[in-house]
């Protein structure tokens, strides 16, 4: 099974549920393993903030991921379409604080993705598995989580209002079965919590061509439901979205009781505690930037692809006529700075080496001592690949010492020792 990202780009406009505010989100494809992030294109440096657990903020009546000013708000619709479609790697860039609630549905985001093509690429999806029945209980909100060879979700939810009552439905999580059963589903309200969401500073872009609104009998004038149980595959499509944040495609049958957002988290994260997580890449660029403090534009590696504990580690980056330095190294030819390299392979030594102190919650970064038996064996150009090999020769107290061998298409470009300290951050 192969990674998938969209072929091309599609973007969609119009005001947000919660803030009203008028955004454009537009889908780009993304390199394999780069998972599916958000990026603020309205503020300054284009903040990222990875689609996965870690960055939910809120929970309240919406799913909020980042922290602040750069948060976004109510992500769970486009992620939705996302999980469905099994796509695995995207740029979702948007100009505004919430994507647009369109009809309210997750159709539009469904469609406009479905339309941008797939693209399959190098690399395995992220798969977690469950291997024992399990529950969890989260405010009104129960789950059975069962193991299951494909991913399956049946809701059960009960309101107090005679167009809703009990309603109960199983979906099979695939693009065929969410276009059809549950992609049209609106969100609802009702009537009576407006003026109390409204003072939360919520829902300040509803209205009944956004969603369902719900009188004490029925509904508001002018509104028809797309199926009488439409409100239950509205909750089933959130929760599809809402796991998406694991990071990857779960392999399970969960039955929701009146699932919830907050509930649907706490789902998500103990399914990424007790699941069991197969295929992916050693390292996404991702955790990457969690585990080592470069960034653009001194960022030089995209990718781990193997790690042995402390003893060996193998990274990529890809080099195009983007990078920085070819604007004047040298105009009209272009060749990659011998020292970038070295820096670049000591970027993915550093991960060798950092990788085991983060996972004990160790602040470090790790500083060149000296460089060995330097060579520069071949250009490397923009187009290439650079492929780092590392291996620990000696690692005592705070110092190390490694041996690297930077290859394009299995030729030796570059070779190296060095030593390097590891001191506090
Ligand atoms: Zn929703």
């Amino acid at each position: 099974m192969a990674r998938r990202t969209i072929e091309r780009e599609a973007a969609l406009t119009g005001a947000g549920l919660h803030t009203g505010a008028s955004v454009t989100v537009t889908f780009r494809p993304a390199p394999a393993g780069r998972r599916v992030v958000f990026r603020r294109t309205d503020l300054p440096g284009t903040p990222e903030i990875a689609a996965r657990l870690e960055e939910v903020e809120a929970t309240d009546r919406r799913t909020v991921l980042g922290h602040g000013d750069e948060a976004i708000h109510t992500v769970e619709h486009a992620l939705a379409a996302v999980g469905a479609l099994g796509i695995d790697d995207l740029y979702i860039d948007i100009d505004g604080p919430e994507p647009p609630a369109l009809d309210g549905s997750f159709k539009p985001w469904f469609d406009a993705l479905q339309g941008a093509g797939e693209r399959m690429q190098e690399g395995d999806p992220v798969v977690f598995r469950v291997l024992a029945p399990f529950t969890v209980t989260e405010g009104g909100s129960s789950y059975v989580v069962s193991p299951a060879g494909s991913g399956r979700v049946t809701v059960a939810i009960d309101f107090q209002h005679p167009l809703i009552g009990s309603q109960a439905g199983s979906y099979e999580v695939t693009a065929e079965v969410f276009a059809r059963e549950l992609a049209g589903a609106r969100t609802f309200g009702f009537v009576h919590e407006v003026d109390g969401l409204k003072a939360k500073g919520l829902i300040q872009g509803a209205s009944p061509a956004n969603a369902v609104v719900l009188t004490d009998t029925g509904l508001v004038e002018g509104t028809v439901l797309r199926w009488p149980d439409e409100f239950v595959r509205h909750k089933a499509a959130d929760l599809i979205g809402d796991l998406t944040l694991i990071g990857g495609r779960v392999q399970a049958h969960i039955v929701a009781t009146r699932p919830s957002h907050q509930g649907n988290i706490a789902l998500a994260r103990a399914i990424s505690r007790t699941g069991q997580r197969e295929g992916g890449i050693a390292m996404d660029i991702g955790r990457i930037l969690d585990i080592i403090p470069h960034r653009y534009p001194f960022l030089l590696v995209d990718r781990i692809i193997e790690i042995e504990g402390r003893k060996r580690i193998v990274g990529i980056k890809n080099v195009t006529i983007n990078e920085p330095f070819f604007q004047g190294h040298f105009p009209g030819h272009p060749i990659m700075p011998g020292v970038l390299i070295i820096e670049a392979m000591a970027q993915v030594g550093g991960m060798l080496v950092l990788g085991s102190l983060v996972e004990m919650n160790e602040e470090k970064v790790i500083y060149f001592m000296s460089l060995d038996k330097v060579k520069f064996r071949r250009p490397v150009l923009p187009g290439d690949q650079l492929r780092f090999e590392l291996e620990m020769v000696q690692f005592r107290g705070k110092t190390c010492k490694m041996r690297g061998v930077a290859y394009v298409d299995g030729k030796v470009a570059v070779e190296a020792e060095m030593m390097a300290a590891v001191v506090d951050r």
